[in-house]
């Protein structure tokens, strides 16, 4: 035994302790559960054992199922026989489930004291036992956060949280949205009976052992009710009749788990409680099976943490400590940025060209700061100490001893170049000094450098304080010891790293803008608008395209074609002309229509009322008599992407698969459910995609035509993620 042990104290009570060796946190896989049920098998038949008592010598309890093993979900065989993965997915699970049930069975009173996180199959385990008692601490989280990686929770969550609780408001997002509950609230729910402090933790559970505590679950006891009413009661039926109508509103039917654990919820309670664990465990299997869930467990699980935890960072450099920053520019960006870096401890130096902007830069952290302590989110004490590390000012000087600078000045490579000289006068020729331009190619900027060197992008996206990504971007000449010192600053401030080479738009911008281009070059082949919308949403892409074009502005998008049109006929090649140019050219151009900034764009902006699709576009651009079907929009806009992403990776733009499906999610905001561009070709299988891809160029245009890598990855049948281990680069 090496990750379970247990003492047996003179009063017999039993307390198995929870300490999974290599590991910070304990988690479920086959070994500790293997280990769990052993040690189960000599206490329970031993007449000397009064109670068994589970407890963690880490700081969580433990954090859920091992979703780093690629195995502990069968996901690998599912490729080979589905009928063989599937059977073996629910043997599995119902493994699991009868040796929860055997605590609830055993005789003996169970007691969980969770000392710390308790999540998913973690908190399961602690509702198969008769009695939980927790810490009453607001940081630790009891939780099931299963549906936020396109699973379903398979250890008893979804039957008995709501046979404790009932259904309503608060239990579907702690089910359904994975929203977490501190302890106190867990209690008033009625999912754990008592807090209590960290000293009297294991008192208070060996009490409960002590003083005769039942050894049985209320559902198992005679007269059990279901709180609040069984779904076919009036009370019930009020709170199942909009249930699915409101989760296809909020989902359009995209994520598999939520639609499983509404159905195994309403199944599962009106059966006794043996019946209930199967289904959930059918649901489970049929969940897993799609390959949504391993699509969202590899991005936004394994990969995700994987970039966290600083896997592209280069090894063979020591960490580096950010202390002081210098931020040149305190705009929108600057300001923002300015925030996250203090937040995080670092002296910020917000240097703008007069004492009033840089101050106004300053004062973006003071009315954060103010909303937070109105919702008593942070205290006077913090807001001054977060305001004390920045300092606004005019003065370069005030730069000596900064370890990195990230320059936020307008979109121009002049101002950008003389702000570059004026702060690398100041610092040490070690310091990082960083861009973060959105469009400017990083090569050029650096050769206004005197250290091309240690010049890199840092590309931060907007609002700073809430979009968790930094795309990195190395020019030429960055060195692998400036990538390193760069990521150990984005893990301080902690956002996700994604690292890219440097090219027109980098990654995500590039990437991006083919899903609005593309809403827009439906809009010029007579499509309409109001389609084009809804399928943009139901593709599951946060915002629909026109609008989405709206927000970023229009004459934007127009520049940007200009300049590519520019740059094209200055390399010799000819710029086509689409339908889209003209539109563009039509709506910027002649009709001054901007977008949301002029309150003019593909929508009206009236003062006092909610937007709307502005009427003369369907003049503009004559509707067609025969409107295609909703799944062939869908399709369009998921190929672009993906097809742009593919481009990236072949031109080396990308190299790492993780950086293409974390950054279009977490940059972008591309539909979750896809696990990213790559993962959705991967999904389709790489033949398919290629087939497919061919036959919208025929229909749309060349910007389908799949690159020469998709076409030599399809004549291999390869896909990106190395079939079998999930979060594996391929
Ligand atoms: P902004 O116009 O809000 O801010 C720019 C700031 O730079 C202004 O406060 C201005 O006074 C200051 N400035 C101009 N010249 C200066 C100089 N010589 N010395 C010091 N300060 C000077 O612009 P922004 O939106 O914050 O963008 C800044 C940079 O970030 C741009 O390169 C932009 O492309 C990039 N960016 C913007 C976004 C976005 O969503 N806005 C996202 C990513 C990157």
């Amino acid at each position: 035994m090496s990750d379970l042990s247990y003492e047996i104290d003179s009063d017999g009570i039993a307390v198995i302790t929870w300490d999974l060796e290599d590991r910070s946190m304990n988690v479920l896989n086959f070994k500790s559960l293997g280990e769990y049920k052993d040690i189960l098998n000599k206490l329970i038949p031993d007449e000397n054992v009064k109670g068994i008592i589970l407890r963690s010598a880490k700081d969580a309890f433990i954090a859920g199922a091992d979703l780093t093993s690629a195995d502990v979900f069968g996901f690998d065989q599912i490729q080979e026989d589905k009928v063989k993965a599937a059977e073996k997915i629910y043997n599995g699970n119902m493994e699991m489930q009868l040796l929860f049930r055997s605590m609830e069975n055993s005789g003996k009173p169970f007691v969980a004291a969770i000392n710390g996180h308790a999540l998913g199959g973690g908190f399961e385990i602690c509702l198969a036992c008769h009695y939980r008692v927790a810490i009453d601490n607001d940081k630790i989280q009891i939780g099931q956060p299963e549906a936020k990686v396109g699973l379903i929770p398979g250890a008893g969550g979804t039957q008995r949280v709501p046979r404790l609780a009932g259904v309503n408001q608060d239990i579907m997002g702690f089910l359904m949205a994975g929203t977490p509950f501190t302890p106190k609230k867990a209690l008033s729910s009625g999912l754990i009976h008592e807090v209590t402090d960290a000293e009297n933790l294991i008192v208070a559970a060996k009490k409960y052992i002590a003083d005769g505590g039942k050894a049985v679950q209320p559902w198992d006891e005679k007269g059990y009710k279901f709180p609040g009413g069984l779904p076919y009661t009036p009370k019930g039926a009020m709170i199942w009749a909009a249930s699915s109508s409101t989760l296809r509103k909020m989902s359009y039917n995209n994520y598999p788990a939520q639609s499983a654990i509404l159905s195994a919820i309403y199944e599962g309670v009106q059966v006794p409680i043996d019946a209930g664990l199967r289904i959930e465990a059918r649901y489970f299997t049929k969940v897993v099976m799609d390959p949504v869930s391993r699509n969202m467990v590899r991005s936004l699980f394994v990969n995700m943490q994987a970039l966290n935890k600083g896997a592209r960072r280069p090894k063979e450099f020591e960490k580096y400590d950010v202390k002081k920053i210098g931020i040149l520019g305190a705009g929108l960006m600057g300001a923002g940025i300015a925030y996250v870096t203090a937040k995080s401890g670092i002296e910020v130096i917000l240097i703008d060209t007069d004492q009033a902007a840089a101050e106004k830069g300053k004062e973006y952290s003071t009315k954060i700061l103010d909303k937070q302590l109105s919702k008593k989110r942070t205290t006077e004490e913090k807001k001054e100490k977060l305001l004390n590390l920045i300092t606004p000012t005019t003065d370069y000087s005030l730069l000596q001893g900064a370890d990195l600078i990230v320059e936020a000045v307008f979109e121009n490579r002049d101002i950008k170049a003389d702000v570059t000289a004026k702060a690398e006068a100041q610092i040490a020729e070690t310091a990082v000094f960083g861009s973060n331009t959105s469009t400017l190619p990083i090569t050029g900027l650096a050769e206004n450098s005197k250290r091309p060197n240690n010049f890199i992008g840092i590309h931060y996206f907007s609002p700073v304080e809430r979009m968790p990504l930094v795309e990195i971007i190395m020019g030429k000449e960055t060195s692998q010891e400036t990538l390193a010192k760069t990521m150990d600053y984005v893990q301080k401030i902690k956002k996700t790293p994604i690292v890219v080479n440097d090219s027109r738009g980098f990654y995500t911008s590039r990437v991006f803008g083919t899903y609005t281009g593309e809403g827009v070059a439906m809009l010029a082949e007579g499509i309409k608008p109001a389609l084009i919308e809804n399928a943009g949403k139901m593709t599951g892409m946060p915002m629909a395209p026109l609008a989405l074009s709206d927000a970023v502005a229009l004459d934007l998008a127009w520049k940007v074609t200009m300049q590519t049109k520019k740059d094209l006929e200055a390399e010799g090649k000819e710029f086509p002309v689409t339908p889209m140019y003209t539109l563009l050219e039509e709506m910027v151009d002649k009709q001054g229509r901007y977008g949301k900034k002029n309150n003019k764009g593909f929508y009206e902006y009236p003062e006092n009322g909610k937007k709307y699709l502005w009427p003369e576009l369907s003049n503009l651009c004559k509707e067609s008599d025969e409107q295609p079907e909703v799944s062939e929009l869908k399709k369009r806009f998921l190929y672009i992407q993906a097809l742009e992403t593919a481009k990236c990776y072949e031109e080396n733009v990308l190299t790492d698969v993780r950086d293409a499906d974390i950054g279009a999610i977490l940059g972008w905001g591309m539909a979750p459910w896809t696990g990213g561009p790559l993962s959705y070709i991967d999904m389709i299988g790489i033949k398919d995609f290629v087939t497919e891809a061919d036959n919208l160029a025929q229909k749309y245009g060349e910007r389908f035509i799949p690159c020469k890598l998709l076409r030599d990855m399809a004549a291999k049948n390869e896909s990106f993620h190395s079939s079998g281990k999930s979060g594996q680069v391929a």
